[in-house]
Protein backbone atom coordinates (compact mmCIF):
# COMPACT_ATOMS: atom_id res chain seq x y z
CA UNK A 1 0.00 0.00 0.00
CA UNK A 2 1.72 3.38 -1.32
CA UNK A 3 0.53 6.31 1.28
CA UNK A 4 2.86 8.72 -0.69
CA UNK A 5 1.02 11.38 -2.69
CA UNK A 6 1.95 10.68 -6.35
CA UNK A 7 3.88 13.79 -9.02
CA UNK A 8 0.54 13.83 -10.46
CA UNK A 9 -1.53 14.47 -7.38
CA UNK A 10 1.21 17.08 -6.22
CA UNK A 11 0.66 18.85 -9.53
CA UNK A 12 -2.94 18.91 -8.70
CA UNK A 13 -2.68 20.23 -5.14
CA UNK A 14 -0.77 23.08 -6.43
CA UNK A 15 -3.83 23.59 -9.21
CA UNK A 16 -6.01 24.04 -6.48
CA UNK A 17 -4.11 26.04 -4.57
CA UNK A 18 -4.01 28.66 -7.76
CA UNK A 19 -7.72 28.08 -8.14
CA UNK A 20 -8.24 29.13 -4.27
CA UNK A 21 -5.43 32.20 -4.26
CA UNK A 22 -7.47 33.41 -7.39
CA UNK A 23 -10.63 32.82 -7.18
CA UNK A 24 -11.61 32.80 -3.53
CA UNK A 25 -13.30 36.41 -2.57
CA UNK A 26 -11.68 38.16 0.24
CA UNK A 27 -14.85 39.01 1.98
CA UNK A 28 -16.11 35.64 2.27
CA UNK A 29 -12.70 33.87 3.14
CA UNK A 30 -11.89 36.37 6.53
CA UNK A 31 -16.03 35.17 7.74
CA UNK A 32 -14.86 31.70 7.06
CA UNK A 33 -11.31 32.27 9.12
CA UNK A 34 -12.74 34.55 11.61
CA UNK A 35 -15.61 31.53 12.61
CA UNK A 36 -18.59 33.98 10.95
CA UNK A 37 -21.77 32.85 9.84
CA UNK A 38 -22.05 33.04 5.85
CA UNK A 39 -25.46 34.20 4.26
CA UNK A 40 -27.35 32.52 1.82
CA UNK A 41 -25.42 34.82 -1.25
CA UNK A 42 -22.17 34.30 0.08
CA UNK A 43 -22.72 30.58 0.01
CA UNK A 44 -24.43 30.86 -3.60
CA UNK A 45 -21.94 33.24 -4.88
CA UNK A 46 -18.80 30.81 -3.56
CA UNK A 47 -20.55 27.63 -5.29
CA UNK A 48 -21.17 29.35 -8.53
CA UNK A 49 -17.41 29.81 -8.59
CA UNK A 50 -16.94 26.41 -8.08
CA UNK A 51 -19.31 25.20 -10.64
CA UNK A 52 -18.23 27.95 -13.31
CA UNK A 53 -14.58 25.88 -12.59
CA UNK A 54 -16.56 22.38 -12.83
CA UNK A 55 -15.55 21.26 -9.65
CA UNK A 56 -18.52 22.05 -7.36
CA UNK A 57 -19.74 17.58 -8.04
CA UNK A 58 -16.35 15.82 -7.35
CA UNK A 59 -18.68 12.71 -6.06
CA UNK A 60 -21.07 13.08 -9.30
CA UNK A 61 -20.25 10.70 -12.02
CA UNK A 62 -18.66 12.78 -15.16
CA UNK A 63 -21.53 12.30 -17.58
CA UNK A 64 -23.66 13.97 -14.67
CA UNK A 65 -21.09 16.80 -14.54
CA UNK A 66 -18.84 15.47 -11.78
CA UNK A 67 -15.22 15.72 -12.10
CA UNK A 68 -13.80 12.20 -12.06
CA UNK A 69 -11.46 12.83 -9.41
CA UNK A 70 -10.13 10.05 -7.09
CA UNK A 71 -10.58 9.54 -3.63
CA UNK A 72 -6.96 10.82 -3.07
CA UNK A 73 -7.83 13.63 -5.32
CA UNK A 74 -10.87 14.63 -3.56
CA UNK A 75 -9.35 14.02 -0.42
CA UNK A 76 -6.35 17.21 -1.38
CA UNK A 77 -9.31 19.02 -2.57
CA UNK A 78 -10.84 19.46 0.79
CA UNK A 79 -7.51 19.86 2.38
CA UNK A 80 -6.71 22.92 0.43
CA UNK A 81 -10.08 24.33 0.65
CA UNK A 82 -9.62 24.32 4.46
CA UNK A 83 -6.19 25.52 4.74
CA UNK A 84 -7.30 28.54 1.93
CA UNK A 85 -10.45 28.96 4.62
CA UNK A 86 -12.93 28.33 1.51
CA UNK A 87 -16.69 27.33 2.79
CA UNK A 88 -17.48 24.39 3.14
CA UNK A 89 -19.77 23.24 -0.09
CA UNK A 90 -23.60 23.23 1.56
CA UNK A 91 -24.01 19.66 0.94
CA UNK A 92 -27.80 18.84 0.44
CA UNK A 93 -28.10 18.94 -2.71
CA UNK A 94 -24.85 18.50 -4.13
CA UNK A 95 -23.74 15.76 -1.95
CA UNK A 96 -27.15 14.36 -0.41
CA UNK A 97 -29.97 14.54 -2.65
CA UNK A 98 -28.09 14.70 -5.86
CA UNK A 99 -26.64 10.88 -5.60
CA UNK A 100 -29.89 9.61 -4.53
CA UNK A 101 -31.81 11.05 -7.50
CA UNK A 102 -28.43 9.64 -9.52
CA UNK A 103 -28.99 6.13 -8.32
CA UNK A 104 -33.05 5.69 -8.34
CA UNK A 105 -34.43 9.01 -9.89
CA UNK A 106 -36.68 8.64 -13.20
CA UNK A 107 -35.22 10.29 -16.23
CA UNK A 108 -37.29 13.41 -15.64
CA UNK A 109 -36.10 14.22 -12.15
CA UNK A 110 -32.44 13.68 -13.32
CA UNK A 111 -33.20 16.03 -16.49
CA UNK A 112 -35.31 18.31 -14.13
CA UNK A 113 -32.84 18.69 -10.78
CA UNK A 114 -29.56 18.04 -11.66
CA UNK A 115 -28.73 20.82 -14.02
CA UNK A 116 -30.61 22.80 -11.23
CA UNK A 117 -28.49 21.51 -8.04
CA UNK A 118 -25.28 22.03 -10.54
CA UNK A 119 -26.26 25.75 -11.40
CA UNK A 120 -27.24 26.05 -7.62
CA UNK A 121 -30.76 27.22 -8.72
CA UNK A 122 -32.30 25.10 -5.61
CA UNK A 123 -31.29 25.54 -2.11
CA UNK A 124 -32.50 22.07 -0.83
CA UNK A 125 -32.79 20.80 2.81
CA UNK A 126 -32.82 17.79 4.53
CA UNK A 127 -36.16 16.47 6.48
CA UNK A 128 -34.93 13.28 7.96
CA UNK A 129 -35.11 13.72 11.63
CA UNK A 130 -38.12 14.24 13.55
CA UNK A 131 -38.84 14.70 17.45
CA UNK A 132 -39.27 10.91 18.44
CA UNK A 133 -36.67 9.45 15.89
CA UNK A 134 -33.18 10.41 15.47
CA UNK A 135 -30.79 7.79 15.96
CA UNK A 136 -33.59 5.56 15.21
CA UNK A 137 -34.95 7.26 11.85
CA UNK A 138 -37.10 4.52 10.98
CA UNK A 139 -39.36 5.46 13.82
CA UNK A 140 -39.90 8.54 12.40
CA UNK A 141 -44.18 9.49 12.07
CA UNK A 142 -44.53 12.23 9.27
CA UNK A 143 -47.39 10.77 7.04
CA UNK A 144 -47.90 10.69 3.29
CA UNK A 145 -51.68 9.85 2.21
CA UNK A 146 -52.17 8.81 -1.73
CA UNK A 147 -55.13 11.41 -3.10
CA UNK A 148 -55.28 10.94 -6.57
CA UNK A 149 -51.94 12.26 -7.96
CA UNK A 150 -50.89 13.86 -4.57
CA UNK A 151 -50.02 12.78 -1.20
CA UNK A 152 -50.90 14.73 1.48
CA UNK A 153 -48.32 14.94 4.09
CA UNK A 154 -48.14 15.60 7.89
CA UNK A 155 -45.80 16.10 10.50
CA UNK A 156 -42.61 17.73 12.07
CA UNK A 157 -39.42 17.67 11.23
CA UNK A 158 -36.42 18.75 13.26
CA UNK A 159 -32.84 20.34 13.47
CA UNK A 160 -33.37 20.75 9.76
CA UNK A 161 -30.32 22.81 9.45
CA UNK A 162 -30.54 26.05 7.02
CA UNK A 163 -33.76 25.16 6.82
CA UNK A 164 -34.65 29.22 6.53
CA UNK A 165 -32.81 29.66 3.15
CA UNK A 166 -34.40 26.05 1.09
CA UNK A 167 -36.99 26.03 -1.38
CA UNK A 168 -36.43 22.17 -2.17
CA UNK A 169 -36.87 20.10 0.71
CA UNK A 170 -36.09 15.99 0.23
CA UNK A 171 -38.38 13.79 3.16
CA UNK A 172 -38.71 10.66 4.74
CA UNK A 173 -42.56 10.28 4.98
CA UNK A 174 -44.81 7.23 6.14
CA UNK A 175 -47.15 5.95 3.69
CA UNK A 176 -48.04 2.59 4.73
CA UNK A 177 -48.14 2.61 8.76
CA UNK A 178 -49.84 -0.78 8.86
CA UNK A 179 -46.06 -2.06 7.37
CA UNK A 180 -43.05 -2.52 9.03
CA UNK A 181 -41.25 0.33 10.35
CA UNK A 182 -38.91 0.77 7.52
CA UNK A 183 -41.15 -1.04 5.11
CA UNK A 184 -43.07 1.94 5.05
CA UNK A 185 -41.38 4.54 4.24
CA UNK A 186 -40.52 6.68 0.67
CA UNK A 187 -38.55 9.34 -0.15
CA UNK A 188 -40.33 12.90 -1.31
CA UNK A 189 -39.17 16.06 -3.06
CA UNK A 190 -40.88 19.05 -1.47
CA UNK A 191 -41.09 22.39 -2.62
CA UNK A 192 -40.93 24.34 0.71
CA UNK A 193 -43.14 27.05 -1.01
CA UNK A 194 -46.15 25.26 -0.81
CA UNK A 195 -49.23 25.69 1.21
CA UNK A 196 -48.99 24.34 4.81
CA UNK A 197 -44.82 24.36 5.46
CA UNK A 198 -43.67 26.59 8.10
CA UNK A 199 -39.94 26.95 9.41
CA UNK A 200 -39.39 27.71 12.97
CA UNK A 201 -35.91 28.38 13.89
CA UNK A 202 -33.86 26.92 16.70
CA UNK A 203 -31.06 29.01 17.84
CA UNK A 204 -28.53 27.06 18.97
CA UNK A 205 -26.24 27.49 21.94
CA UNK A 206 -23.54 29.46 20.07
CA UNK A 207 -26.30 32.21 19.30
CA UNK A 208 -26.45 30.90 15.87
CA UNK A 209 -29.60 30.45 13.72
CA UNK A 210 -28.41 27.23 11.62
CA UNK A 211 -31.00 24.69 12.19
CA UNK A 212 -34.87 24.65 12.28
CA UNK A 213 -37.97 22.90 13.14
CA UNK A 214 -40.28 22.44 9.91
CA UNK A 215 -44.31 21.71 10.51
CA UNK A 216 -46.02 19.98 7.69
CA UNK A 217 -49.84 20.48 7.85
CA UNK A 218 -51.92 18.87 4.85
CA UNK A 219 -49.08 19.54 2.58
CA UNK A 220 -49.89 18.66 -1.03
CA UNK A 221 -46.89 16.98 -2.68
CA UNK A 222 -47.42 15.51 -6.45
CA UNK A 223 -46.56 11.20 -6.47
CA UNK A 224 -44.02 12.55 -9.25
CA UNK A 225 -42.06 13.83 -6.80
CA UNK A 226 -41.52 10.38 -5.12
CA UNK A 227 -38.13 8.80 -5.75
CA UNK A 228 -38.03 5.39 -6.61
CA UNK A 229 -41.11 3.55 -5.49
CA UNK A 230 -43.45 4.04 -2.71
CA UNK A 231 -42.34 2.10 0.26
CA UNK A 232 -38.70 2.14 -0.51
CA UNK A 233 -37.20 4.91 0.65
CA UNK A 234 -35.29 3.41 3.42
CA UNK A 235 -33.00 2.20 0.89
CA UNK A 236 -32.48 5.48 -0.36
CA UNK A 237 -32.17 6.64 3.10
CA UNK A 238 -29.09 4.54 3.83
CA UNK A 239 -27.43 5.31 0.57
CA UNK A 240 -27.76 8.86 1.25
CA UNK A 241 -26.49 8.43 4.89
CA UNK A 242 -23.05 6.61 3.54
CA UNK A 243 -22.48 10.05 1.19
CA UNK A 244 -23.43 12.26 4.22
CA UNK A 245 -20.25 10.22 6.28
CA UNK A 246 -17.60 10.35 3.15
CA UNK A 247 -14.97 13.13 4.49
CA UNK A 248 -16.78 13.79 7.87
CA UNK A 249 -13.74 13.03 9.34
CA UNK A 250 -12.96 16.40 8.44
CA UNK A 251 -8.86 16.56 8.33
CA UNK A 252 -7.93 19.61 6.16
CA UNK A 253 -10.52 21.58 9.59
CA UNK A 254 -8.97 19.77 12.23
CA UNK A 255 -4.85 20.78 10.49
CA UNK A 256 -6.70 24.25 10.42
CA UNK A 257 -7.59 24.60 13.95
CA UNK A 258 -3.90 23.39 15.33
CA UNK A 259 -2.19 25.66 13.35
CA UNK A 260 -4.63 28.83 14.69
CA UNK A 261 -4.22 26.62 18.80
CA UNK A 262 -0.78 27.30 18.07
CA UNK A 263 -0.35 30.69 17.17
CA UNK A 264 -3.24 31.69 19.77
CA UNK A 265 -0.61 29.65 22.22
CA UNK A 266 2.42 31.68 21.27
CA UNK A 267 0.99 35.02 21.43
CA UNK A 268 -0.69 34.16 24.64
CA UNK A 269 1.42 34.60 28.00
CA UNK A 270 1.53 32.00 30.94
CA UNK A 271 3.82 33.16 34.26
CA UNK A 272 6.19 35.77 31.65
CA UNK A 273 6.80 33.33 29.34
CA UNK A 274 4.48 32.09 25.73
CA UNK A 275 2.00 29.78 26.67
CA UNK A 276 3.18 27.03 24.39
CA UNK A 277 6.52 26.79 26.58
CA UNK A 278 4.08 25.90 29.29
CA UNK A 279 4.80 22.08 30.03
CA UNK A 280 1.74 20.98 30.88
CA UNK A 281 -0.54 23.16 27.73
CA UNK A 282 2.14 21.96 25.78
CA UNK A 283 1.81 18.33 25.86
CA UNK A 284 -1.92 18.73 25.32
CA UNK A 285 -1.07 20.32 22.01
CA UNK A 286 1.50 17.47 21.48
CA UNK A 287 -1.17 15.06 22.71
CA UNK A 288 -3.63 16.21 19.85
CA UNK A 289 -0.86 16.68 17.20
CA UNK A 290 0.12 13.24 17.35
CA UNK A 291 -3.45 11.63 17.35
CA UNK A 292 -4.07 13.95 14.40
CA UNK A 293 -0.83 12.68 12.58
CA UNK A 294 -2.40 9.40 13.01
CA UNK A 295 -6.04 9.72 12.05
CA UNK A 296 -4.32 11.52 8.57
CA UNK A 297 -2.09 8.23 8.30
CA UNK A 298 -5.31 5.92 8.64
CA UNK A 299 -7.07 8.45 6.55
CA UNK A 300 -4.83 7.85 4.10
CA UNK A 301 -4.48 4.00 4.62
CA UNK A 302 -8.39 4.41 3.64
CA UNK A 303 -7.90 6.24 0.81
CA UNK A 304 -5.30 4.29 -0.60
CA UNK A 305 -7.30 1.13 -0.33
CA UNK A 306 -10.08 3.03 -2.29
CA UNK A 307 -7.42 4.07 -5.28
CA UNK A 308 -6.84 0.48 -5.42
CA UNK A 309 -10.06 -0.56 -5.79
CA UNK A 310 -11.77 -1.17 -2.39
CA UNK A 311 -14.80 0.90 -1.22
CA UNK A 312 -14.65 2.72 2.44
CA UNK A 313 -17.09 0.67 4.41
CA UNK A 314 -17.14 0.46 8.17
CA UNK A 315 -13.94 2.37 8.04
CA UNK A 316 -15.37 5.55 7.51
CA UNK A 317 -17.26 5.34 11.19
CA UNK A 318 -13.84 4.97 13.06
CA UNK A 319 -12.64 8.45 10.80
CA UNK A 320 -15.76 10.26 12.29
CA UNK A 321 -15.37 9.63 15.65
CA UNK A 322 -11.98 10.03 15.85
CA UNK A 323 -11.59 13.36 13.78
CA UNK A 324 -15.35 15.10 15.73
CA UNK A 325 -13.24 14.22 19.36
CA UNK A 326 -10.31 15.46 17.81
CA UNK A 327 -11.55 18.80 16.26
CA UNK A 328 -13.84 18.77 20.10
CA UNK A 329 -10.74 19.03 21.60
CA UNK A 330 -9.07 21.46 19.68
CA UNK A 331 -11.69 24.11 19.88
CA UNK A 332 -11.89 23.44 23.38
CA UNK A 333 -7.83 24.09 23.99
CA UNK A 334 -8.02 27.14 21.91
CA UNK A 335 -11.07 28.57 24.20
CA UNK A 336 -9.00 28.14 26.99
CA UNK A 337 -5.74 29.50 25.52
CA UNK A 338 -7.55 32.39 25.37
CA UNK A 339 -8.52 32.29 29.01
CA UNK A 340 -11.13 34.91 29.81
CA UNK A 341 -10.31 37.19 26.52
CA UNK A 342 -12.52 33.74 24.87
CA UNK A 343 -15.96 34.94 27.07
CA UNK A 344 -17.88 37.27 25.25
CA UNK A 345 -19.19 36.69 21.72
CA UNK A 346 -21.67 39.01 20.35
CA UNK A 347 -24.62 38.14 17.40
CA UNK A 348 -23.25 41.02 15.99
CA UNK A 349 -19.96 39.44 15.39
CA UNK A 350 -21.11 36.22 14.41
CA UNK A 351 -23.35 37.88 11.66
CA UNK A 352 -20.24 39.43 10.56
CA UNK A 353 -21.41 42.88 10.91
CA UNK A 354 -19.35 43.87 13.14
CA UNK A 355 -15.90 46.07 11.81
CA UNK A 356 -14.61 47.25 15.34
CA UNK A 357 -12.86 44.55 16.32
CA UNK A 358 -9.02 43.91 15.48
CA UNK A 359 -7.91 40.37 13.92
CA UNK A 360 -6.80 39.14 17.58
CA UNK A 361 -10.14 40.53 19.35
CA UNK A 362 -11.77 38.85 16.32
CA UNK A 363 -10.51 35.51 16.72
CA UNK A 364 -11.36 35.89 21.04
CA UNK A 365 -14.85 36.62 19.72
CA UNK A 366 -15.23 33.29 17.87
CA UNK A 367 -13.42 30.86 20.38
CA UNK A 368 -16.71 30.26 22.53
CA UNK A 369 -18.57 30.46 19.93
CA UNK A 370 -16.66 27.79 17.92
CA UNK A 371 -16.26 25.60 21.16
CA UNK A 372 -20.22 25.37 21.18
CA UNK A 373 -20.87 25.22 17.17
CA UNK A 374 -18.15 22.16 17.61
CA UNK A 375 -20.33 19.70 19.82
CA UNK A 376 -22.83 19.04 17.26
CA UNK A 377 -19.95 17.42 15.35
CA UNK A 378 -20.49 13.88 17.80
CA UNK A 379 -24.17 14.17 17.02
CA UNK A 380 -25.15 15.05 13.56
CA UNK A 381 -24.48 12.31 10.80
CA UNK A 382 -24.79 9.84 13.03
CA UNK A 383 -24.02 10.26 16.75
CA UNK A 384 -20.77 9.18 17.55
CA UNK A 385 -22.25 6.15 20.27
CA UNK A 386 -23.97 4.97 17.09
CA UNK A 387 -20.89 5.27 14.73
CA UNK A 388 -19.22 2.89 17.72
CA UNK A 389 -22.03 0.22 17.42
CA UNK A 390 -21.35 -0.25 13.81
CA UNK A 391 -17.68 -0.64 14.17
CA UNK A 392 -18.60 -3.17 17.14
CA UNK A 393 -20.82 -4.85 14.68
CA UNK A 394 -18.99 -5.03 11.83
CA UNK A 395 -15.50 -5.16 12.39
CA UNK A 396 -14.93 -6.66 15.59
CA UNK A 397 -17.57 -8.88 15.04
CA UNK A 398 -19.68 -8.18 18.34
C1 LIG B 1 -26.32 20.79 14.38
C2 LIG B 1 -27.19 19.67 13.89
C3 LIG B 1 -27.65 19.68 12.59
C4 LIG B 1 -28.49 18.66 12.14
N1 LIG B 1 -28.99 18.75 10.86
C5 LIG B 1 -29.92 17.87 10.46
C6 LIG B 1 -30.59 18.01 9.20
O1 LIG B 1 -30.31 18.95 8.42
N2 LIG B 1 -31.56 17.15 8.86
C7 LIG B 1 -31.89 16.09 9.66
O2 LIG B 1 -32.76 15.31 9.27
N3 LIG B 1 -31.30 15.90 10.86
C8 LIG B 1 -30.33 16.77 11.28
N4 LIG B 1 -29.72 16.62 12.51
C9 LIG B 1 -30.20 15.56 13.39
C10 LIG B 1 -29.20 14.47 13.68
O3 LIG B 1 -29.10 13.58 12.61
C11 LIG B 1 -29.67 13.80 14.98
O4 LIG B 1 -29.53 14.75 16.03
C12 LIG B 1 -28.92 12.56 15.29
O5 LIG B 1 -29.23 11.53 14.39
C13 LIG B 1 -29.21 12.07 16.73
O6 LIG B 1 -30.58 11.95 16.93
P1 LIG B 1 -31.29 12.64 18.20
O7 LIG B 1 -30.85 14.06 18.28
O8 LIG B 1 -32.75 12.37 18.09
O9 LIG B 1 -30.71 11.90 19.48
P2 LIG B 1 -31.15 10.46 20.02
O10 LIG B 1 -31.23 9.50 18.89
O11 LIG B 1 -32.34 10.63 20.89
O12 LIG B 1 -29.89 10.09 20.89
C14 LIG B 1 -29.65 10.65 22.19
C15 LIG B 1 -28.36 10.03 22.75
O13 LIG B 1 -28.52 8.61 22.88
C16 LIG B 1 -27.52 7.89 22.15
N5 LIG B 1 -28.09 6.70 21.54
C17 LIG B 1 -29.22 6.60 20.81
N6 LIG B 1 -29.42 5.33 20.38
C18 LIG B 1 -28.35 4.60 20.85
C19 LIG B 1 -27.95 3.23 20.72
N7 LIG B 1 -28.68 2.36 20.01
N8 LIG B 1 -26.79 2.85 21.31
C20 LIG B 1 -26.03 3.73 22.01
N9 LIG B 1 -26.36 5.06 22.16
C21 LIG B 1 -27.50 5.47 21.59
C22 LIG B 1 -27.08 8.88 21.06
O14 LIG B 1 -25.78 8.63 20.62
C23 LIG B 1 -27.16 10.23 21.80
O15 LIG B 1 -26.01 10.44 22.58
C24 LIG B 1 -28.85 17.59 12.99
C25 LIG B 1 -28.36 17.57 14.31
C26 LIG B 1 -27.54 18.58 14.76
C27 LIG B 1 -27.06 18.54 16.19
Amino acid sequence: MNLQFTPEENTFREEVRAFLADKLPADIQRKVRFGQQLNAEEHVRWQNLLSERGWLAPGWPVEHGGTGWSPVEKHIFEEECAAAHAPTVVPFGVNMVAPVIIRFGSEEQKRHYLPRILGNDDWWCQGYSEPGAGSDLASLKTRAERDGDHYIVNGQKTWTTLGQHANMMFCLARTDPQAKKQAGISFLLIDMNTRGISVRPIITLDGAHEVNEVFLDNVRVPVANRVGEEGEGWTCAKFLLTHERTGIAGLGHAKQALRHLKSVARRQTHRGRPLIQAPSFREQIARSELELMALEVTNLRVLAAARDGGAPGAESSLLKIRGSELRQRLSDLTRRALGPQALPFFADFLAGDDDTLDDDQTFAAAATAQYLNRRKLSIYGGANEIQKNIVAKTILGM
